[in-house]
């Protein structure tokens, strides 16, 4: 081979290099990203963030690090498509750490994700007393270590008797609630035919005696009548250990799907009474170092937890001292990201989805690699401006180690830690896609993009507050963290309810409040529980209005319009797309290649209206169907998503591809034009931009003047100054918050003392 042909130097190698990228908006941009540097993407919602540094960067780098393994590898994983771009050059390992809650089963905690239980467990090992054995007895994965009761869960399901009986019943008249149980079913007749109870008695009045052989009886054998008549004997089993039989000692997964739901109704979980919870065997939980188990020890809050093995590493133990060091270093690690107040045995699917992303970040930290690309999706989500400090501290960190840090990101603070500022505009979806402004941020302060515009208005407490109408009250709350918190949350205004993380917002709001006053309708993040062929036009309802007017313009049926119908392209179902499951993998999307992804079948293309056929005007953003259309009630539910800054989505969209705060835009859309509703949402900002802010606090104030309550949990400076009352909890996260520092209003709040989100808002206002 010439090597004269090579380029052995290519320029820029000091540049991430893109050109001509199209991935979903984008058009053509060219762009290079520096290496080694903290580079944040920022623009209005929809403008095309995610899909230079997700679609675009991600993929290709995971693409290129697939065709570097061996074919047999690359056999069994993923293929991933090339992205829409015509260069993608001196890209680096791309790690991608987004707010996916993170994976695992119930025996995933923040200890075993973190790997901080597996140094604890060489410490418990070499130095516990009395000595239990390996580093494997103390594990509650492994049958060494773990209680033999709950085989290392901490929790056992038994039976919730309040949902299995109900004991103003007799057994006659339907006393068991459990359907395969019911009246005249073999199990009902051991019971009711017995002999051994009156089976018109109301269980409620049984004796102490009688209740104890109902349910947990056995040992001996009762009469039974068979179908012809003749009797014979059965042995008897109480209704509990006869449920946990048939039921519990099995896996409920395997039985049939109405069996299994009828049982998950009456089944709870509970602490498992042999470890209590702790996951570990009784010789496991003997070993103790400085007076405490490892159980004991996973329990405190990480802050307490340090303060615990300093103070043991102090006492100069030659091979513990150094263990301990290490399991201190990491622990440190976890408070510096804001997250001192979790707990070792805190299962991972109870976290949040910022605090997943922090704790991976934490995993990221403790890597001595170098030379990746860390990719980060608006990591400050459920972060106070405090702990937004914390995190711009870690990723300078991961840039100092020779990595280069991509950031999706609204939050005023984190663009000012960027070494580089990428802005996409100039507006959303098809208005989008382009880059407005690349350089450092002091000259995008200085710059005309809507971003440079926005961080230089200067910000206001606004003047006038609205007077409530009334309160819910909530009292004696102490659930989590909360210390007896008595509260009211006053009627027809918009409340912000505010303080560090780990204050116990979530906790007060959408576990109490919303707990007790039902009535509250909860607008949060989750997915929309249906199915992978919902739009944004079918969840709002404009797919039915089309269909008509489709339908009336061709002479056809309303249903042949309908890719969940009649119009199902035969290929793929409707779905567009053909998804392949792996056994051990994400499942592989190919786009369908009988309706090239259009999701209809060929003849309902065949009929158009005004010039468009039905995958056209699903191809539609909201806002240009709005210029479309004039017939109501389409009109009204168009400009509702528009309404809800939502007017840039393509009406076809799948609702899987929306971010968690687009999800609660779209139900939010669906909500408008009701009244004297109370509406709780928890961090509506969530991938908002500084101008899409302003959209939202227009659109909360419209709620609320059209005679709604509007609570909602925010960190975002630029609400709390805009509402009209404050919940500030605090002082501090975990245990030493869970209190009410402040309520009234923000003009009040600038004064208050004591509150860490107080001293913050001066700040911002200054
Ligand atoms: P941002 O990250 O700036 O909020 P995105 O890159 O997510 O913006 O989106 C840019 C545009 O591409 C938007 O109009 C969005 O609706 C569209 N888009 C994003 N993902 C998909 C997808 N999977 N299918 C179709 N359109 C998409
Ligand atoms: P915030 O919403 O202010 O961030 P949370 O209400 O989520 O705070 O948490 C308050 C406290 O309660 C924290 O110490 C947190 O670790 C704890 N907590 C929250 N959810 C759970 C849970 N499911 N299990 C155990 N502790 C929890
Ligand atoms: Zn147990
Ligand atoms: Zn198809």
């Amino acid at each position: 081979q010439d090597s004269t042909t090579q380029d052995t130097t290519p320029p820029h190698r000091d540049t991430i290099l893109i050109e001509g990228a199209r991935a979903n908006n984008l058009k053509d941009v060219c762009l290079r990203i520096p290496k080694e540097r903290i580079v944040v993407f920022t623009g209005v919602s929809g403008s095309g963030k995610s899909s230079i540094v997700f679609d675009t960067v991600a993929v290709e780098s995971q693409r290129q690090l697939g065709e570097t393994l061996s074919w047999f590898a690359r056999d069994r994983l993923p293929k991933h498509e090339r992205p829409a771009a015509d260069v993608i050059d001196h890209l680096t390992p791309a790690v991608v750490v987004d707010q996916r809650p993170i994976g695992g089963n119930s025996r995933s905690t923040v200890g075993t994700i973190t790997d901080i239980l597996a140094v604890l467990r060489v410490l418990f090992s070499r130095c516990g007393q009395p000595a239990a054995g390996e580093a494997s007895a103390f594990s509650f994965n492994d049958p060494q270590g773990m209680c033999t009761g709950c085989d290392g869960l901490g929790q056992v399901v038994g039976v919730d008797l309040d949902a299995f009986l109900d004991t103003s019943r007799s057994l006659n008249e339907g006393a068991v609630l459990f359907e395969p149980f019911k009246v005249g079913s073999w199990h009902w007749q051991l019971y009711a035919e017995s002999g051994l109870f009156d089976p018109d008695k109301p269980l409620r009045d049984y004796t102490e005696a009688e209740w104890d052989l109902l349910l947990h009886g056995k040992g001996f054998r009762v009469p039974r009548r068979n179908r012809t008549g003749e009797t014979g004997s059965n042995p008897y089993e109480g209704l509990v250990e006869r449920f946990e039989r048939l039921y519990l000692k099995r896996d409920l997964d395997a039985l049939p799907g109405t069996a299994r739901q009828a049982a998950r109704r009456v089944v709870t979980e509970r602490h498992c009474p042999d470890c209590h919870g702790a996951r570990l065997n009784a010789a496991a939980l003997a070993c103790r170092i400085a007076g405490r188990n490892i159980a004991e020890l996973c329990a405190l809050e990480v802050s307490d937890l340090i303060a615990a093995l300093t103070a043991f590493a102090g006492t100069g133990d030659p091979v513990g001292a150094p263990i301990a060091a290490a399991a201190i270093d990491r622990l440190r690690r976890l408070e510096a990201i804001g997250l001192p107040y979790l707990s070792l045995d805190r299962p991972t699917s109870t976290l949040s989805g910022g605090e997943a992303q922090r704790l991976k970040v934490v995993r990221h930290l403790g890597s001595s690699l170098t030379g990746l690309t860390y990719i980060f999706d608006e990591p400050s989500t459920g972060m106070h401006p405090r702990d937004v400090g914390r995190l711009n501290g870690l990723l300078r960190r991961l840039r100092d180690k020779g990595n280069t840090v991509l950031v999706v990101e609204h939050d005023p603070d984190v663009i000012a830690n960027a070494d580089h500022v990428i802005d996409m505009g100039p507006g959303a979806g098809a208005r989008g896609g382009r880059v407005v402004f690349e350089g450092p941020v002091d000259r995008l302060r200085a710059s005309g993009t809507l971003t440079g515009r926005r961080l230089r208005r200067p910000a206001t407490v606004k003047p006038h507050f609205r007077t409530p109408t009334g309160r819910l009250t909530v009292t004696g709350a102490r659930l989590n963290n909360l210390k007896d918190v008595t509260v009211d949350f006053p009627t027809g205004v918009l409340t912000a309810v505010t303080g560090v993380a780990g204050s116990g917002k979530s906790t007060l709001v959408s576990q109490v409040f919303a707990v007790r006053h039902p009535e509250a309708i909860v607008v949060d993040q989750s997915p929309i529980g249906a199915s992978r062929r919902s739009t944004p036009a079918t969840y709002i309802g404009v797919m039915d209005p089309l269909r008509r007017l489709f339908a009336k313009a061709g002479g056809a049926d309303p249903a042949l319009f309908s890719h969940n119908s009649k119009g199902a392209c035969p290929g793929c179902d409707g779905h567009g797309v053909i998804v392949t499951d792996l056994a051990f993998m994400d499942p592989v999307t190919t786009t369908c290649r009988t309706c090239r992804g259009s999701r209809y079948r060929p003849e309902a293309l065949a009929h158009t209206l005004r010039g468009r056929t039905i995958v056209d005007v699903l191809a539609m953003t909201a806002r240009e169907a709005l210029d479309l259309f004039t017939e109501e009630p389409l009109v009204t539910r168009l400009r509702a998503l528009d309404e809800v800054g939502l007017g840039y989505l393509a009406l076809g969209q799948p609702l899987g591809s929306l971010s968690g705060g687009e999800r609660q835009r779209v139900k939010l859309a669906h909500q408008l034009h009701r009244t004297g509703q109370v509406y709780v949402l928890d961090e509506p900002t969530t991938g908002l931009h500084m101008a899409d802010v302003d959209t939202l606090v227009a659109l909360l104030d419209r709620l609320v003047d059209a005679g709604n309550t509007v609570i909602v949990i925010e960190h975002d400076l630029d609400v709390v100054r805009r509402a009209d009352w404050v919940i500030d909890l605090g002082p501090d996260g975990g245990k030493h918050g869970g209190e009410i520092v402040f309520t009234g209003t923000p003009a009040a709040l600038l004064e208050a003392t004591g509150s860490i989100t107080a001293a913050h808002l001066r700040k911002a206002v200054s």
